[in-house]
């Protein structure tokens, strides 16, 4: 087989008070992604724990806050060219970038050299399955757009990403619905060690890791979902979150390489899994990334792609401060530097 799937299964037992403290012999199971290792842990019974964790969305809740907040909405067309900051003139002279309903703004709070929300449209709300390909496909061609107009003025800003977080569970503040972009100098850290293993596949086996995987994935037939265009699905092996599914543009390295029907592809896969999370799973908040290459570096080993998972359903003060960088590019973002805390905790010592 040319890609290895390595799990290691186990059991452990406990003597469990739900059932007379007989002994109750649980299996996990140990899994490494097979391109960078990273370790992850399965154990099916979760399942019965997830029901419980897992609560139904509630649909009144986000009702009551989509009518609270439409009149005021900073990313609402009437409010939009009112609020929102605007880029300086030496990265963008018209201040802020637009097609259509899509618009790229500056983020208040900045963590990258560029760190900027995309707006999908112009709607206030979309529930899980009412995204359509278009809508999607519109936006990611504009912040693809923007990433080439802002590269052309800072070549040195090569790096870049962007994904959505989608509900406070998946740490969106806002309802309407965006997207996270950013632009870096520096590389994104999981995509640069995904690129170094690629590297170092093509290195050992003179063979592309990721057309091996799609192969093997197919042979297999075991999480092979499908096709939509150019993206190949696959349910994720050893996955970042729950219910995870990757999209792979076999022969796409970087964001400027993408034609019209990547982005229908890309477009038509998430909108199929959005709507697979809600009316199947019964899962109503999700986080997604589009992973890049360096932008118009082309790559012989790393191919572009994307991902998607889920997240807890949104209820009554739900709150997560975990969103789609730490998740899927291991880049945490903190408010309170060490140095800070150490010359506050100090006072308690
Ligand atoms: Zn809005």
């Amino acid at each position: 087989m040319a890609v290895e799937f390595k799990k290691i299964g186990n059991t452990a037992s406990i003597l469990n008070p739900m059932n007379a403290f007989q002994e109750d012999r649980q299996s996990t199971e140990i899994r490494f992604d097979p391109l960078t290792g990273v370790k992850r842990l399965f154990n099916a019974g979760l399942t019965e724990k997830a029901k419980m964790f897992y609560q139904p969305t509630d649909e009144n809740l986000i009702e009551m806050i989509v009518n609270k907040t439409k009149e005021t909405c900073i990313f609402c067309p009437q409010n939009l060219e009112k609020v929102t900051p605007k880029f300086p003139p030496d990265i963008l002279p018209e201040g802020r970038f637009r097609k259509g309903d899509s618009w790229v703004f500056p983020n208040l709070f900045q963590i990258y050299e560029v760190t900027a929300i995309g707006i999908i449209g112009k709607d206030h709300f979309l529930k899980t399955d009412e995204f359509s390909p278009e809508m999607l496909k519109n936006s990611f061609g504009t912040f693809i757009d923007f990433f080439q107009t802002i590269n052309s003025r800072r070549p040195e800003l090569k790096y870049a990403i962007f994904g959505m977080n989608y509900l406070p569970p998946a740490a969106s503040s806002q309802i309407h619905p965006h997207n996270q972009i950013y632009m870096s100098k520096n590389p994104f850290y999981y995509v640069d060690w995904m690129m170094r293993e690629s590297k170092a596949y093509l290195d050992r086996k003179s063979k592309n890791f990721w057309h091996d995987l799609i192969e093997t994935e197919k042979e297999l037939g075991e999480r092979y979902v499908g096709k939509t265009g150019n993206v190949e699905w696959i349910a994720s092996f050893a996955p970042m979150a729950s219910n995870e599914f990757v999209g792979i543009l076999p022969e796409r390295s970087n964001y400027f390489e993408y034609d019209d029907k990547d982005l229908d592809g890309i477009s038509e896969g998430l909108t199929r899994i959005l709507s697979f999370y809600k009316r199947d799973l019964k899962m109503g908040s999700f986080n997604f990334i589009l992973y890049s290459g360096p932008l118009g570096d082309k790559s012989d080993s790393f191919r572009a792609s994307v991902k998607v998972a889920t997240r807890p359903n949104f209820n009554a003060n739900y709150m997560s401060d975990i969103h789609f960088a730490p998740l899927f590019n291991m880049e945490n973002w903190f408010e309170n530097v060490p140095e800070y805390l150490a010359g506050r905790l100090k006072n308690y010592f």
